[in-house]
């Protein structure tokens, strides 16, 4: 093994980073990440901090639980890896289908395909939106809707539909047929309007207008996450999900709920759409269903979806889609173990209660920062705070700054993630009320070295 400099020194020489500048990485050593325990991370330099990030929105069993990692370890020696392309399956692929959709039958789901991640899973979901329509005699039904300030993931269709210009740019052109309306964002939206239920009928609205330009018969899905992640954790008024579910049924339009941060517990209930009281046509997954201790994402479809596929005899309902890590063995084994072991601790309710108490917290930090413009969460444990440099004109804070809040944060004790001008906080469900109290403390220290 390298010594720990000898490894900051050779980190972005050859390797590059997801969402970052390969140049600046090379300037910038990364923190190195070394082992965890519980809801801590311990750096190579041996600093441990509280992990506010929950690894990246999905280690929600924290690092320690030696259900999941023996379950995988175990299939590992018995069956590493074999296709599951039609033709061959393996006993863990079975269990895992039967357990998710168990899992998330009350949302209305019946079947499940699973991929390797939530970008998969996404792009999954967007293609057999298409073959659906196609099956059932509407092969034009081709485009797609989402919010603007979602985030989808970052294959092509995913990113086509993202809201961020910050993930699209750089790869234009996307697919075209995708549109883009407002996010129910009460802090900034182009109509001026702070009341989240009003906000949340005039995106409605803004949805009826786009479908009505567009000739409803042409759209395949709109996209949306429950609760937005990446984009700020942005939380809409609890009747948006609702409305827009009304307007997809009126016009034929399937709605994809992309879970993939919101499943499996982490707004205080087992989904984001049933937290809204909202039964999806398509759920996308990933992160909590392996807790992000094997790779593996899922796209879920409900009856009628289901039906349109198994009823069809036309050989047009075969789906020619699918990864070579679809239902891996190994990555199957992991989501038996953290499906029964999420059910076992009850994770969504103390998402609930510890997400309140982090929120209650940030809104008390919020009295005493005049640089915090916003606190966004309070469902489950998903949380922003929007830094500003003017509350009155919400210019956004200097990126410098915000760096120097976020490392003092974490020397203090806690990591927490930079995204655009807010610090986010997606941490583990198994976190106690004691490490509530020390992200706060944390945070509040890393506060004030500006
Ligand atoms: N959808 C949502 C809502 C996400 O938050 C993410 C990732 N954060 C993705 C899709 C993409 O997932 P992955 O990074 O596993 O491809």
């Amino acid at each position: 093994m390298k010594d720990i400099q000898e490894l900051k020194d050779l980190n972005a020489k050859q390797l590059w980073h997801p969402m970052g500048h390969p140049g600046d990485l090379q300037a910038n050593a990364p923190t190195i990440i070394d082992r965890a325990e519980g809801v801590r991370i311990i750096d190579l330099d041996g600093h441990e901090t509280v992990d506010a990030v929950g690894g990246l929105w999905c280690a929600n069993l924290g690092y320690s639980n030696n259900v999941v990692k023996q379950a995988i370890s175990d299939q590992l020696f018995k069956l590493p890896y074999y296709s599951s392309f039609a033709g061959t399956s393996n006993a863990p692929a079975i269990e895992a289908a039967e357990a998710v959709v168990n899992f998330f039958k009350e949302d209305g789901m019946a079947r499940v395909f699973f991929t390797s991640g939530g970008s998969d899973s996404v792009d999954t979901a967007m293609r057999m939106a298409r073959q659906y329509h196609r099956l059932r005699g509407q092969p034009q039904r081709i485009k797609y809707l989402s919010l603007k300030k979602g985030y989808h993931g970052t294959h092509f269709g995913g990113a086509s539909v993202n809201g961020n210009q910050r993930f699209r740019t750089a790869y234009e052109p996307l697919l075209p047929g995708c549109y883009h309306l407002p996010s129910p964002y009460t802090y900034r939206n182009p109509f001026n309007e702070s009341d989240p239920a009003k906000l949340a009928q005039l995106v409605a609205q803004a949805m009826e207008d786009e479908i009505m330009f567009q000739d409803p018969s042409t759209i395949a899905a709109f996209i949306m996450e429950p609760i937005q992640g990446a984009g700020g954790v942005i939380v809409p008024d609890a009747s948006f999900m609702k409305l827009a579910r009304d307007i997809c049924d009126k016009h034929g339009i399937l709605m994809i709920s992309d879970e993939v941060i919101t499943g499996f517990g982490r707004t205080g209930d087992w989904s984001g759409a049933r937290h809204w009281g909202v039964q999806p046509d398509m759920m996308t997954v990933a992160k909590g269903i392996t807790s992000a201790y094997f790779p593996v994402g899922a796209t879920l479809v409900n009856a009628t979806i289901a039906e349109a596929f198994e009823s069809d005899q036309s050989g047009e309902g075969s789906i020619y889609h699918g990864y070579t890590y679809s239902a891996h063995p190994v990555g199957m084994a992991a989501v038996n173990a953290c499906v029964s072991e999420t059910l076992r601790l009850d994770l969504k309710t103390n998402a609930a209660a510890r997400g309140q108490q982090l929120h209650h917290g940030l809104l008390a930090l919020q009295a005493d920062f005049d640089i915090i413009g916003d606190v966004r969460g309070g469902h489950g444990l998903m949380a922003a705070i929007e830094l500003v440099s003017d509350r009155t004109t919400k210019a956004p804070l200097d990126m410098g700054a915000i760096k120097r809040a976020h490392k003092a944060t974490y020397e203090a004790g806690t990591m927490v993630r930079i995204g655009g001008s807010n610090l986010l906080m997606s941490p583990p469900l198994v976190l106690t009320e004691a490490d509530v109290v020390k992200i706060l403390e944390n945070l509040r220290s890393g506060l004030s070295v500006l």
